[in-house]
């Protein structure tokens, strides 16, 4: 008997100059058709065999589809009949989500900052009356005994990459918790209680770094990202110190020193509007100012003090693009883009945007109190313990259980759209704020996302037609 194949409703059509790219959102393979093939393959609908499809075809239209026919079924464009959507996106949901386990821990070594950054997402939520401090040492070995034993709750994972970011407010105030933490880090890799495949990173303003700090980094081999929003005018547009010096100048010499050292250092880049206004100017310094390799690029997060002019989120989207198509042709590693253009080559599901999502983070506050994301520092909300807990589990608490599901395969309104398995979901924190719940969808990101999936698509197809390698679809 004669199969029936269904169009998925995982299926999208995105059409340009007569060619359409057909993509299932989650085997992430466009295949670029003509008219001809597009209607003969819509034309399965809800269920139908081959030869049903191909009556009153004509013979150019069934040689086409017949050529292509093969690959719609690859990429899932075309699918069993007897299958069903539903039971496809839970099958991706159970193989990609799972139980939490923890390998980033943020140290936040003070909350403290010696600037005041209009948009700062950590500084602008910490409520008034707020004791500002910094983590002493017996908290950085607390927080470091207590990430080990984290590590050690599933033995499968633990030689696997683990990755401890240092984040403030500035870092780089509290000098004694971070030469404690770097010391303590090389005993534990050194003796095994962490494994070798440790990676330390700091986010910095770097307007603090002395040759001194700079050459102990080095020694440790942390990777520093320097927040830099472009050029002088636009860095200082929304990057202020406290006293009114320029910020520019003074994370310039930061930068510099790093360099001069021999630290991994790279750029931390918040799309402002004073960066977005110019990005051509932004570009230029990032590559040409400061040789940058890799860098990542920040859409701003929705905040009371500082909102948003109407179609920023449009204007970051294509700026990222911009930026990312003029650093692949100079083998610029810029993050955000990266990890969508991954999984769209490798054809694998990319189920979360961050390490909370998933529930693979920790944070760790100044006082000793744990929780899953940085943008709660201030209100502690999925604060749910301390490093003194000896017998905290991720797998058994209920912010991190939830969090590990917290992805686009998980969440109903998703399940339509076609940047699914790209996606990753944005910042549940954002999403929290903006809609008042993680599992609302972070907006912002959904603009991004849909912006990367198309560019994505046409950028392949611009690739396979250099190659000659469109012409067997009907494309
Ligand atoms: S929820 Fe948002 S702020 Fe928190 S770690 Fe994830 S991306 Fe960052
Ligand atoms: S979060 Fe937005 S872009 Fe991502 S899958 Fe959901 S609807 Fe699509």
């Amino acid at each position: 008997m004669e199969l029936r194949y269904r169009w998925s409703a995982l299926t999208h059509v995105f059409s340009r100059g007569g060619i359409h790219a057909l993509y299932n959102s989650l085997k992430l393979r466009p295949i670029y058709v003509d008219g001809d093939v597009l209607a003969l393959a819509q034309a399965f609908g809800g269920g139908a065999t081959f030869s049903e499809v191909l009556i009153g075809a004509s013979p150019t239209q069934s040689g086409k589809f017949q050529r292509a026919f093969p690959a719609l079924c690859e990429a899932k464009i075309l699918v069993d009949a007897e299958s069903t959507d539903e039971d496809i996106i839970d099958f991706f949901r159970d193989h990609y989500l799972g139980h939490p386990y923890v390998s980033i821990a943020y140290f936040i070594l003070t909350d403290a900052c010696n600037l005041a950054c209009k948009y700062c997402f950590v500084e602008n939520r910490i409520p008034a009356g707020h004791l500002f401090r910094q983590m002493d040492v017996a908290t950085v070995v607390n927080g470091l005994d207590f990430f080990g034993r984290l590590m050690r709750l599933v033995p499968a994972h633990f030689e696997e990459e683990k990755t401890i970011v240092l984040y403030g407010g500035e870092p780089l105030i509290n000098i004694v918790a971070l030469r404690v933490l770097l010391g303590e880090v090389a005993v534990r890799r050194s003796d095994g209680r962490f494994p070798q495949n440790v990676r330390i990173n700091m986010v910095s303003n770097a307007t603090l770094v002395t040759p001194e700090v700079a050459r102990l980094l080095a020694e440790n081999r942390v990777g520093v990202a320097v927040s830099l929003d472009g050029g002088a005018t636009a860095t200082n547009s929304a990057r202020q110190s406290k006293d009114g010096t320029s910020v520019f100048d003074d994370a310039c010499r930061g930068f510099d020193v790093l360099r001069a050292e021999g630290v991994d250092v790279g750029v931390s880049c918040t799309l402002t509007e004073g960066s977005l206004e110019n990005f051509d100017a932004t570009l230029e310094v990032l590559l040409e100012r400061f040789q940058a390799k890799t860098l990542g690029f920040n859409i701003l997060l929705s905040s009371d003090a500082y909102p948003l002019a109407s179609g920023y989120d449009e204007r970051a989207s294509r700026a990222i693009i911009k930026g990312f198509e003029m650093f692949r042709r100079r083998n610029v590693f810029e993050d955000r883009m990266m990890r969508k253009l991954n999984a769209f080559t490798k054809g694998e599901v990319y189920p979360f945007d961050c390490g909370a999502a998933g529930g693979g983070q920790i944070i760790i506050a100044p006082d000793g109190a744990v929780g899953i994301c940085h943008g709660y520092l201030g209100s502690r909300k999925y604060f749910m313990t301390t490093v003194d807990d000896k017998r905290f589990d991720p797998a058994r608490d209920a912010v991190f259980v939830e969090w590990a599901q917290r992805s686009p395969l998980a969440m109903p309104q998703c399940r339509a759209c076609p940047a699914l398995g790209i996606c990753g979901g944005g910042c549940p924190l954002n999403a929290d704020h903006e809609g008042g719940s993680i599992w609302e969808c972070d907006r912002r990101f959904c603009v991004h996302a849909l912006a990367t999936l198309e560019w994505l698509i046409w950028d392949l197809y611009r690739q396979m037609q250099d190659l000659g390698s469109t012409d067997d679809m009907g494309a």
